[in-house]
């Protein structure tokens, strides 16, 4: 969505959402807007924040679009706070939006559930890895390796450790 968004705009699109009963594929999450200088670093203007890098932090708006209002605008504020200046205590040159968005939208697999998931520490995304020797799927947490139940050990990047 490459638009300026209305808290008013946002509210028609969650009204109409509700009547469709599709509240469920909508969520908040937090755009950052760059200054020029950093625009033609990164080569756009518009991304959306993650936190920490990596992971995209995102409220889903059922089952109450209000709270999740609230609860975004919090996590909106933390981002602001967190990117000040710290010797001038200036606000960052960076924009920081709540902006409304397709779940389906985010493009990475590394995204949660912003508080719910966050306050119990950094959040634990897994991914499916299988095992080459015997094809069972394991659950594992980004970055790390893996033991299989058959024994086999795999390294970071899926391969099976010597000896395996
Ligand atoms: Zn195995």
């Amino acid at each position: 969505m490459n638009i300026d968004q209305t808290k008013s705009w946002q509210d028609q699109i969650i009204a109409g959402a509700q009547k469709k009963g599709e509240l469920g594929a909508l969520c908040y999450v937090v755009e950052m807007r760059l200054p020029k200088y950093l625009e033609k670093k990164v080569g756009q203007r518009r991304m959306i924040a993650q936190h920490p890098i990596g992971y995209i932090p995102r409220v889903c708006l059922a089952p109450d679009p209000e709270e999740a209002y609230r609860t975004a605008s919090i996590m909106q504020r933390l981002m602001v706070m967190q990117h000040r200046d710290w010797l001038t205590g200036k606000p960052s040159s960076i924009e920081f939006k709540i902006m409304l968005a397709l779940i389906e939208d985010i493009q990475t697999e590394y995204h949660y559930e912003w508080w719910a998931e966050w306050a119990g520490g950094y959040p634990e995304n897994t991914i499916d890895r299988i095992c080459s020797h015997c094809g069972q799927v394991t659950q594992v947490g980004r970055d790390r390796g893996w033991t299989c139940g058959c024994g086999v050990q795999y390294d970071v990047e899926g391969l099976a450790l010597p000896g395996y």
